[in-house]
């Protein structure tokens, strides 16, 4: 079929050319284009262009307390090198930025175990819990109550608004200052004024919370001072006679305290920027001071020479308290990491032996003992105090102190007696002189409120409870009222809205107010019924006094001595003794004692805590003593724990 048709179409091609001889034909169609030809040949290159100007930019470490970055950081210099040293000349930065490191003002929870998983510690804290909700029930009870016309709609956020108000804290606290104490000193300040005295209030005794605390130690019923301010300062209670450590530790054994350090109040609001400061009237290495900044497995590692390291040689790797106290900046940073600290502000007390080399050409002019220094290690450290912080005070009497510049002075280290400082009624005789804690306590609040982020300062009486301990009613109530004093001067210089006080004491004595004076009757006298003018006589037929003492060295007719220590010097009274011609309420009396003892002691019932300013609500019932670090860490949000 395919080839017919070829064949067919070959047939009339043929045809045509048979016939060309006719017409010309049309024209055929246009063949299609050729291809494209070759491209030509590239044209020679430009001239090159001149050289241009490299832009350069350097980086510079900042270290902690640059002007630029109080944290330290790096500063970023940009601009064109023109001359084209390669070098960005400082000409010709045209921009300079900083990154700063953030401040570290809390500690990581993790760093904190040894707290928080303490069960003293979290029993402290859901204690605060507890007080809280109870505000808020009490809250919207009120709120339910239409007799009640006060506006409570806001009171429940007001509340909680509470935590972490306080700029500012402080903790006072009258070493030995039981409730009888308290009271015996209220009524003798108010017999100094001309009243009858029982009507009289304490600064502290005004203040609108008050409740109790449990003073027993982890190991004692009756406590000591190391126990009782751990548990304030670090929220855990732990055993008599250690500082800054938990139960674990056994006393004397450095290698024990290891890694069972407690976190204090004072760190946590050194940490959170905050100013510092400790102060007391005892030596600043005692107890109830050095467990604001100390870790010891003895309260008696004042200085060097008392840790028998000899004998103890594993005792060297433990610092000694003075010791602690100089390098507290340094440890602080050492035990959390990226903490960055400038060091407590305000430190003043006595204790100045504790701080200087066992050697005469140390002596200061207020020197008590031929050789005023303890240390055996050679060591000044109110030299190296000074060398570290330059531009701060280093005091030493009366008139040094008075000298302080509070507006200017950054930091005031005050070292005001070799041993304790007087009692406050025997402060005139001190060599040098040296000031009073409400002295004290005006400079110490003066040099720490120059600080935007407020302040933290623990304020101690320590001779209250030397003079119990000496059986001298008359010092311990003198030192009691100058306490007093000293709290109402921290009243006066804050503000209620602004700063938490706390007021109590770290345990009691065996000191009582007995049998039935009448109103009115002097506090040191005899005791006088009611209606009678003469003493009562006891069933010995002899007078009695009011206060006394359950134990220690007794009776004393000291007259007008105004060192209660004086009675150190002779053995312990037994029995009663007939004071019908002696006046009991001189300096120098020593009230009688039933059980003679080289020394009065401690007692174990609870003590009064008394608080003002935002958190003071939680400062109700009887709680352990460690509550307070709880209520002082709210109050003021120390650790820095979110809100
Ligand atoms: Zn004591």
């Amino acid at each position: 079929m395919m080839n017919k048709f070829i064949l067919s179409t070959l047939t009339v091609s043929l045809v045509l050319a048979l016939s060309a001889c006719g017409d010309n034909g049309d024209n055929g169609t246009d063949g299609t284009n050729g291809i494209n030809g070759s491209d030509g040949s590239n044209g020679t290159n430009g001239t090159n262009g001149t050289n241009g100007t490299n832009a350069l930019i350097t980086q510079t470490p900042l270290a902690v307390g640059n002007a630029n970055c109080l944290n330290g950081g790096v500063q970023i210099d940009s601009g064109i090198d023109t001359n084209a040293d390669t070098v960005l000349d400082a000409s010709e930065i045209t921009s300079t930025q900083y990154v700063c490191s953030p401040a570290v003002t809390a500690v990581n929870d993790t760093e904190l175990l040894s707290s928080l998983n303490n069960s003293w510690f979290s029993q402290g804290a859901a204690e605060i819990e507890t007080a809280e909700s109870v505000w808020q029930k009490i809250d919207s009870q009120l709120a339910n109550n239409a007799n009640v016309s006060i506006a409570t709609a806001s009171t429940a956020a007001e509340i909680t608004a509470l935590k972490g108000s306080a700029k500012n804290v402080i903790l006072f606290v009258g070493d030995g200052m039981g409730v009888s104490t308290v009271t015996a000193a209220r009524i003798l300040d108010g017999q100094n004024k001309g009243m009858m005295g029982e009507e009289n209030q304490l600064s502290f005794d005004k203040f609108p919370f008050s409740g109790l605390a449990k003073t027993y130690n982890v190991d004692a019923q009756t406590p000591d001072s190391a126990g009782t301010m751990t548990a304030m300062m670090s929220g855990v209670k732990t055993d008599a006679g250690v500082l800054g450590v938990d139960e674990d530790v056994v006393r004397g054994n450095c290698a024990s305290t290891k890694g069972i350090e407690m976190i204090t109040a004072l760190e946590l609001a050194e940490i959170a920027g905050k100013s510092t400061g400790v102060i007391s009237t005892a030596r600043i290495t005692h107890a109830t001071p050095a467990a604001t900044y100390a870790k010891s497995a003895d309260r008696n590692w004042e200085d060097i020479s008392d840790m028998d390291i000899a004998n103890t040689p594993e005792r060297a790797n433990c610092e000694d308290i003075a010791l602690q106290l100089v390098n507290f900046e340094a440890n602080l940073e050492a035990r959390y990491a990226g903490v960055d600290v400038d060091g407590i502000e305000v430190v003043m007390g006595g204790g100045r032996r504790h701080f200087l080399p066992k050697d005469i050409a140390y002596n200061s002019n207020d020197a008590v003992s031929t050789i005023e220094g303890d240390r055996t290690d050679g060591r000044d450290l109110t030299a190296e105090w000074q060398a570290q912080y330059a531009t701060s005070a280093y005091v030493f009497d009366q008139t040094s102190f008075n000298a302080i510049d509070t507006e200017t002075t950054p930091r005031v280290f005050g070292l005001f007696n070799e041993s304790h400082m007087q009692y406050e009624a025997d402060r005139k005789n001190d060599i040098a002189g040296e000031p009073s804690l409400s002295e004290m306590t005006a400079t110490a609040i003066k040099v720490l409120d120059n600080n935007d982020k407020g302040f933290f300062l623990t304020v101690e009486s320590g001779r209250i409870d030397h003079a119990h301990h000496a059986g001298n009613a008359y010092n311990a109530l003198n030192d009691a009222i100058e306490f007093a004093k000293a709290v109402q001067v921290a009243v006066d210089a804050t503000s209620q809205e602004d700063t938490l006080i706390i007021v109590t004491a770290d345990h009691s004595h065996v000191f009582t107010i007995a049998g039935y004076p009448k109103r009115g009757n002097p506090i040191l006298g005899k005791v006088v019924g009611i209606g009678a003018t003469e003493p009562s006589l006891a069933s010995d037929d002899m007078p009695y006094t009011t206060v006394g003492y359950t134990n220690g060295l007794g009776f004393r007719d000291l007259g007008t001595q105004t060192d209660a220590d004086a009675s150190y010097a002779a053995a312990a009274v037994t029995g009663r003794v007939d004071l019908t011609d002696v006046d009991t309420s001189t300096a120098g009396f020593h009230q009688e004692s039933l059980v003679p003892l080289g020394s009065e002691t401690h007692a174990g019932e609870d003590v009064g805590v008394f608080a003002v300013g935002p958190g003071a609500h939680l400062i109700t019932g009887t709680n352990e003593q460690s509550l307070i670090f709880h209520v002082m860490d709210y109050a003021g949000n120390l650790s820095g724990t979110p809100q």
